[in-house]
């Protein structure tokens, strides 16, 4: 099922309408997740609902056991039980729950010039002229000293305020017009614009005295509880549909949850499987998969070993490295699709369309395939096999032309596990903006990809 030409012409109107049902399950996922912790709740949340419990509270697993493990409320490792010995490999898809975003600093509150600001320090890979003069919701913890945590989500309710980081009007911007685009807004100007109304009483009377005693009050919290928070801003905008035919979605952290969901949901159908199927939602990808949330943490040989434990009874290193041995991975990543616009940065026969399905990438990198773990060709054929036996639409593509420039994911640190792994996942278009676009169609066969890769023999 290899496409050259639009998905769209090969599937029948009973396919569509599972494409465009699929579609508002996604959406709602992408309204709920908008943070690594918040789409780690709700896809907790969701596997319980489809029979999933705490790993940690099982003394012993069987075929068809259907489990979970969280790691630090930002990564979830969620699990089938095979029939067959999880030593004989794991089926794994890994997809990541972090996106790019603005965070918020250590000390950020400050007043400038009669309004109350909030020092920020972006996250991941962005163009950042194109987070200025868009609505921003905040999200995400602060953890007071004896250890409470406070949520908060300001932005993304019907009636909430939003936030706003603002940009120089174009009639005094001749300067700023001239710079090159990654020095058009310099990332200490990335501050997010928090109120304007000063505090009334004698002693405190600026409007950062304001906002302070604003989030006291509503939240509890204090000037110094910010050294322990973590408050992300993001898009304060909906996935909404785009295009007059519905075809595609628009929406903030298509980058990687269209992979997470889609993955999940594979799982959710996936009952006792010869195989164990595993599917991660890991945190930090973004930023080079560092840190105990990340994929390089020891947290995901800890599950897996916790996994060995409870099917068999005893562990042993040797156990765990053979388990990965026979192991095989979907890294589930997206790449980024041709763009009418931007035609000049694709090798056209190595690219990958929106709408042709699922993608496939045997390696990613730059300069010369650095940073690949550049997939054996044995184990694409099986993935090949896997997709068309499944009635996949799928296509094959790198990530732009040869030197125009690149990207990793989490498939090195995998691979370097022993374990055979691909990338696989949609295209995009404008990957990392504020608002990503993508297919409907891809994301569909992705589910489908996804869910025939755990039922793979
Ligand atoms: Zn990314």
């Amino acid at each position: 099922m290899y496409m050259t030409e639009s998905g769209w012409k090969q599937v029948d109107s009973n396919v569509k309408e599972d494409i465009f049902h699929f579609a508002e399950g996604y959406k709602a996922f992408l309204d709920i997740g908008k943070t690594e912790r918040l789409a780690c709740g709700e896809a907790k949340r969701l596997a319980e609902i489809n029979g999933f419990s705490d790993l940690e509270s099982k003394e012993s697993l069987k075929a068809g056991d259907k489990v979970y493990v969280v790691n630090r409320d930002k990564s979830i490792l969620l699990a089938v039980i095979g029939e067959e010995d999880v030593q004989k490999g794991v089926r794994f898809v890994i997809a990541h729950n972090d996106c790019p975003r603005i965070d918020i600093k250590q000390h950020p509150v400050y007043d400038d010039s009669g309004l109350a600001m909030l020092k920020t320090h972006y996250y991941g890979g962005i163009k950042k002229y194109q987070w200025t003069a868009v609505p921003l919701a905040l999200h995400g913890v602060v953890v007071k000293k004896d250890g409470t945590k406070v949520q908060i989500d300001i932005g993304d309710k019907p009636g909430d305020p939003v936030f706003y980081i603002s940009d120089l009007l174009i009639h005094l911007a001749s300067d700023q017009m001239q710079k090159k685009a990654t020095e058009v807004i310099n990332g200490e100007a990335l501050n997010i614009i928090i109120g304007s109304i000063p505090a009334e009483c004698a002693e405190k009377d600026t409007e950062k005295d304001a906002v302070l005693s604003m989030l006291e009050a509503e939240f509890g919290i204090c000037e110094e509880d910010f050294l322990s928070a973590e408050l992300e801003a993001v898009p304060a905008m909906q996935a909404r549909d785009m295009g007059l035919d519905r075809g595609m979605i628009v929406a903030y952290g298509h980058d990687d949850r269209v992979c997470g969901y889609t993955a999940l949901s594979a799982l959710f159908e996936t009952e006792a499987p010869k195989k164990t199927a595993v599917c991660v939602l890991t945190d930090k990808e973004e930023i080079g998969s560092m840190g105990s949330t990340g994929m390089r943490s020891a947290f995901f040989e800890y599950a897996m070993a916790l996994l060995i434990e409870k099917t068999t009874g005893t562990y042993n290193e040797l156990m765990l490295k053979r388990t990965f041995h026979n192991s095989k991975c979907l890294s589930a990543d997206v790449n980024g699709g041709v763009d009418p616009n931007y035609p000049e940065v694709n090798d056209k026969l190595n690219a990958a369309y929106i709408g042709r399905g699922l993608v496939i990438t045997k390696y990613t990198g730059s300069r010369g395939k650095s940073g690949t773990s550049d997939a054996d060709a044995e184990f694409v054929a099986e993935v090949r096999n896997c997709f068309d036996e499944a009635g996949v639409l799928w296509q094959a593509a790198e990530l732009g032309k040869v030197d125009a420039g690149g990207g990793g994911t989490i498939a090195q640190y995998v691979a370097n596990l022993d374990v055979d792994v691909l990338d696989c996942g949609v295209a995009l278009l404008s990957m990392h903006a504020p608002m990503e676009a993508a297919s409907k169609l891809d994301i569909y066969m992705a589910y489908k990809g996804y869910k025939a890769f755990f039922a793979m023999k």
